[in-house]
């Protein structure tokens, strides 16, 4: 656990969250006098896969759906990011609701969110390589105070989430704005419960990956569990997500999501993502349904 203060400004309070690379704080800014996020990682870690994060970020400011870059640097033994602070991550919030899933008008909000996040990194060459429920973080309080301050837009224009955790990105596009090709066999990316079909074979992941890993989180979210929910061994996930290759991943849920399940599954390598249709077929779901025009959360609710 570390403590103290960075450069004398911004002052450690406690360790929220602990990832693959390194470690999060809030920390008491104490020129502004509001709280921020600081990532660190140790400068020993073979990768240094902050430095990388931090170039992704940077390239993403502004935007609504990704965190308020505020500086970067190192010490004696770390590099560190620091970020404006956002709420709890969207792992976490379904865990602790209530038969842990959320309603279809909830889980379509966030969904559109989600879609329109992914579109923005790929926007500027890259894929996530990562999309997954706790790499969604709930804006925070102050942060939205910031946004509707800059934006003087209504509160309910703004954003619920925003997409963090750059450290495994990935460039699709070269300098020039042309697509990379695929690379020969390579190793297992992501997070084993969400990570897509191609990810488990090693084939190169692209644009489309980022987008089976939010299907999978969706009816997730909307089911409260994957057929491998409970499954730890990477292999056996495996062999569930090639049983569950097929629209019986969606039973159950509106016809909406079948579709958004045929067209993934039409996507190659190369192709890009039509971002408008998969929020339509979100859009329909909440119309189909007939559901009362309710735009709280359920988070909110209870
Ligand atoms: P790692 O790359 O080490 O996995 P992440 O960037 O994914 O680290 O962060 C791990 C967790 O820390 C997230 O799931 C989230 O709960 C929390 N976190 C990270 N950045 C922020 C932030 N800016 N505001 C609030 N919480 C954050």
């Amino acid at each position: 656990m570390l403590t103290g203060s960075i450069r004398g400004r911004w002052h450690l309070v406690t360790r929220i969250g602990q990832g693959g690379f390194g470690e999060i704080y809030i920390a008491h800014d104490r020129r502004t006098e509001q709280p921020v996020a600081i990532k660190f990682e140790k400068k020993s870690c073979q990768k240094e896969a902050l430095k990388f994060e931090i170039e992704v970020l940077s390239q993403l400011q502004p935007s609504i759906f990704f965190p308020n870059f505020i500086c970067s640097g190192c010490s004696k033994d770390f590099n560190y990011l620091v970020m404006d602070l956002h709420g709890p991550n969207l792992s976490s919030v379904r865990r602790h609701h209530r038969k842990r899933c959320f309603s279809i008008t909830t889980t379509v909000k966030i969904g559109i969110e989600m879609i329109l996040s992914i579109k923005e990194i790929h926007k500027i060459g890259f894929i996530h390589r990562d999309i997954k429920p706790s790499n969604f973080v709930l804006h925070h309080e102050t942060t939205i105070k910031k946004l509707i301050s800059k934006k003087k837009k209504k509160n309910d224009n703004l954003p619920t989430i925003c997409l963090l955790d750059f450290g495994l990105a990935r460039r699709y596009l070269d300098q020039e704005g042309k697509l990379l090709q695929p690379r020969g066999k390579v190793g297992f990316r992501g997070t084993t419960r969400y990570a897509s079909l191609n990810s488990h074979l090693g084939i190169d992941l692209s644009r489309r990956d980022d987008i089976w890993s939010l299907l999978y989180l969706l009816v997730e979210f909307l089911k409260g569990e994957l057929p491998w929910s409970q499954v730890k061994d990477r292999q056996l996930i495996f062999e569930l997500k090639k049983k569950f290759n097929s629209v019986s991943l969606v039973k159950g849920l509106s016809i909406q999501f079948a579709k958004f399940y045929e067209y993934v599954k039409t996507l190659k390598f190369e192709d890009s993502i039509d971002y408008d249709y998969l929020i339509s077929l979100l859009q329909k779901a909440v119309k189909e349904g007939k559901y009362k025009c309710d735009h709280s959360l359920d988070w909110d609710k209870s």
